[in-house]
């Protein structure tokens, strides 16, 4: 395989220069985020009053997390880093639970995202030829924003579509020969759904690569996406807090999502020891931006569970790799003491033929006990079967989530598309136990 680099220099240095560098990059973030008001008491809290205090990596994990409840604190400028004059813009993150969290940039903050972005699409071996057609929303979400300059500054033709209208998408994609698309896994399968119904067919596009992030997924997830469309599709991984999608992404190998370490410092801890499990073992994703100076980020938990791979990439880039996103810290479900990551219920069901693109998972009280509920969307002509097959599905259905994650839950067949679709992310986990009554949900 050809590997094509966006900045060979940076990409493929040793380590031991990327990690100086990392050094002196962290130095000058901790002066910067010291002109906030929350640094300033965060790192006097440690002893820490100017950048001179870190002298090697150990002062570096000295500095207490942050996480993203002091970024509500800090809500609107406690966290903001120069003055207000050198902002050009700000995203927020999903306020779900009230108060959003907010990043700003300054113009130098958003050429760096813009080079990552650029980098991170180059890796998968995107060029200036492509058509990209980006169905990430546009807004404060920088699902859209971040890889559409990421696109232009490659050179690439770039159709700021956003997400939805899907009639409009196959429109787009029809008349400008898309070759690449960025979008949730969930929309892509949504997407697939309704070709049929437009009269269009895979053969009908140009189409040869897909960016999918913004949620979690499964390895089958992908395969089924590369396979309904006869594409290849890359994991691209970020969040608001360390800019949006550019954080970290995979190369062409798609073996595991390259973190840019001259960008970010990443380390990985036990959420609930808090401490350090770099040895492969896997647990929260800690990250520390080294490059951005309107909101500077010192080891800000992700609340992501991955693990790094210790082994090289083929490509030959020195920014280490890390898993596909397990799901995360607060995602994890306890069903009467039996701990179940969502993800494990859809590595399941996508191995499944019989199973279409979309699932719910519903956890409720039944008496004293918790109750797992799993709907599963199937191809219409599972009910045209015997009532007996259809038994069989659910008994098989069943039979292998409990050999997976040690419980026998209820298992409902939906026909395709009776479960909702999200255009952004996908909700798909309703947990009736904390009254999540999300009014969405169809039972
Ligand atoms: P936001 O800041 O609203 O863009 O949300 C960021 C969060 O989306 C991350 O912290 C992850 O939990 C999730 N996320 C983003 N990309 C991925 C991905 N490729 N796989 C799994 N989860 C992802
Ligand atoms: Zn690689």
């Amino acid at each position: 395989m050809q590997v094509r680099y966006w900045d060979r220099e940076v990409e493929t240095q040793d380590r031991e220069s990327l990690e100086e560098k990392q050094l002196e990059d962290l130095r000058v973030t901790v002066a910067v985020a010291l002109n906030t008001p929350f640094y300033r008491k965060r790192l006097a809290s440690v002893g820490m009053q100017s950048a001179e205090d870190i002298r090697t990596m150990e002062d570096f994990y000295k500095i207490p997390l942050t996480s993203k409840d002091d970024l509500r604190d800090a809500f609107p400028y406690d966290m903001l880093a120069v003055p207000l004059e050198q902002v050009v813009r700000l995203h927020a993150s999903s306020g779900t639970t009230g108060i959003p969290t907010v990043i700003y940039h300054t113009r130098g903050d958003l050429e760096g995202w813009t080079e990552l972005a650029a980098r991170s699409m180059t890796a998968t071996g995107m060029t200036r030829s492509d058509v990209f057609q980006n169905m990430m929303t546009y807004g404060l979400f920088t699902g859209g924003l971040g890889l559409h300059y990421g696109g232009e500054h490659i050179g690439s033709l770039v159709i700021p579509a956003s997400s939805g209208n899907t009639k409009r998408q196959f429109k787009l994609m029809k008349d400008f020969g898309t070759t690449v698309v960025h979008a949730t896994p969930s929309y892509l399968l949504h997407l697939h759904g309704k070709l049929g119904g437009e009269g269009i067919s895979t053969a009908d596009l140009a189409l040869k690569k897909a960016f999918v992030g913004a949620e979690p997924h499964s390895e089958n997830v992908r395969k089924k996406i590369e396979d309904l469309f006869g594409i290849d599709v890359y994991n691209s991984y970020g969040l608001s807090e360390m800019n949006g999608p550019g954080v970290a992404f995979e190369c062409e190998y798609k073996n595991g999502m390259h973190l840019w370490e001259d960008a970010y410092i990443m380390e990985i801890i036990d959420p609930v020891t808090l401490e350090d499990r770099e040895d492969g073992a896997g647990g929260e994703l800690i990250l520390t931006t080294l490059k951005r100076t309107a909101t500077p980020i010192l080891r800000y938990r992700t609340r992501d569970l991955t693990s790094i791979y210790p082994d090289e990439c083929p490509c030959g880039r020195v920014h280490r790799r890390i898993s596909r996103i397990k799901g995360r810290t607060d995602d994890l479900l306890i069903i009467n003491g039996v701990n179940v990551f969502p993800s494990q219920i859809e590595e399941v069901i996508m191995k499944m033929p019989e199973s279409g693109t979309n699932y719910q998972i519903l956890v409720e009280k039944s008496g004293a006990l918790d109750k797992l509920t799993v709907k599963v969307e199937v191809g219409s002509q599972v009910f045209s079967d015997d009532a007996r097959d259809l038994n069989a599905l659910i008994e098989r259905v069943k039979d292998n989530l409990k050999a997976s994650i040690s419980i026998s839950p209820a298992v409902e067949l939906h026909e395709h598309g009776c479960l909702p679709v999200y255009e952004g992310k996908a909700k798909r986990v309703f947990d009736l136990r904390n009254g999540d009554a999300d009014d969405i949900i169809k039972r």
